[in-house]
């Protein structure tokens, strides 16, 4: 991204751009976003908000990114990447003001289901395993697998909503200097702490269960799962929030992390929004500089 003023688009008119925001491309921007993904017009709309002349240019023909939905076959449209609208800052969703400019968000209910292989069943051994939103059920499914996982599987989501009560309101606040903290006054550090008091929130939180925490951010999901659970199929199934989009496999150190930011915000969101929903094509999520109006972008650059 370019703060200074840019003259962006000189280029790009001889290449052949078209424009989806309305007036004419500008010789000169205050802002130039590079890329139409969903941080890419994030980024844009808070800047044209802000009042700053701002443009996208996009390579491709439409915006969204990873996260776009596109015909890819005549009358069907999917998501051809990102497909679960979980790790939206609710603060977002409020300053784009994105439901008003039409996002739904569908819950996520049930919210996998794992079929067993028939080679790989017991002789009339359960066919698959189904997690949802209800807690007695996911007990008897899991049970139907192990007894003792279907118990402990809600004490395993009560410890992992634990840790989302203490990690997820830092996401929204800038993380502390801690250099300077160290070099504070007292009184300086009082303030400080007074600021942040989601930090002292969370270290309540965390603190009684921090060995947990820690390696939950630092181990591989197998051996997390592993402490938890005797059953193949459920600790597939939940390891698979630990892969998604991240690119690693569950074996790998610190793939908990990605567990815990998928796991957590998945719940939060079912909790929010229970009658609304928990899951989106994340395609719908990505503004378009139409469907958000022209108080959001200057201007949007397409490649033809
Ligand atoms: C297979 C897969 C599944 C995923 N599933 C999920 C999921 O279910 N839920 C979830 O929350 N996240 C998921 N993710 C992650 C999520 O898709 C990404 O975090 C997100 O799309 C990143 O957005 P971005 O705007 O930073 O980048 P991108 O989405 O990659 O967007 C970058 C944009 O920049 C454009 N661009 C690049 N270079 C240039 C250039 N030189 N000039 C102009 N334009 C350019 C590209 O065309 C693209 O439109 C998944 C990722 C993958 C790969």
């Amino acid at each position: 991204m370019l703060l200074k003023r840019a003259s962006a688009l000189g280029p790009h008119r001889r290449v052949g751009c078209r424009w989806l925001s309305s007036g004419s491309p500008r010789d000169e921007y205050d802002a130039v976003v590079v890329g139409g993904g969903h941080n890419g017009l994030v980024a844009a709309a808070y800047l044209a908000n802000a009042g700053l002349n701002t443009a996208v240019l996009e390579r491709r023909h439409i915006v969204g990114g990873a996260a776009v939905t596109e015909e890819i076959v005549a009358g069907y449209k999917f998501s051809r990447a990102s497909y679960v609208l979980s790790l939206l800052r609710p603060q977002i969703f409020q300053d784009l003001e994105l439901k008003k400019h039409g996002l739904k968000v569908h819950l996520r209910d049930p919210s996998s289901y794992t079929p067993i292989r028939s080679d790989l069943r017991q002789k009339d051994g359960p066919r698959s395993l189904t997690l949802g939103m209800c807690g007695k059920n996911n007990e008897s499914e899991i049970g139907k697998f192990s007894e003792a996982d279907g118990k402990n599987y809600a004490v395993y989501e009560q410890e992992l909503e634990n840790f989302v009560k203490a990690v997820d309101p830092l996401l929204d606040y800038a993380a502390i200097d801690l250099k300077s903290f160290s070099k504070a006054s007292i009184f300086e550090k009082i303030s400080l702490l007074k600021q942040n008091i989601h930090l002292i929130k969370a270290g309540r939180i965390v603190g009684p269960v921090a060995a947990n925490f820690y390696e939950l951010m630092t181990a591989p999901t197998t051996k997390i799962l592993d402490k938890w659970f005797e059953s193949e199929p459920l600790k597939a199934t939940l390891a698979t929030d630990s892969c998604i989009g991240a690119m690693i496999s569950p074996d790998t150190p610190g793939s908990g992390y990605v567990l815990l930011g998928q796991r957590s915000t998945h719940k939060k969101r079912c909790r929010r929004s229970r009658r609304t929903a928990k899951v989106a094509p994340t395609g719908s999520f990505s503004p378009t500089g139409r469907r958000s109006g022209p108080s959001w972008y200057s201007q949007m650059l397409l490649r033809r």
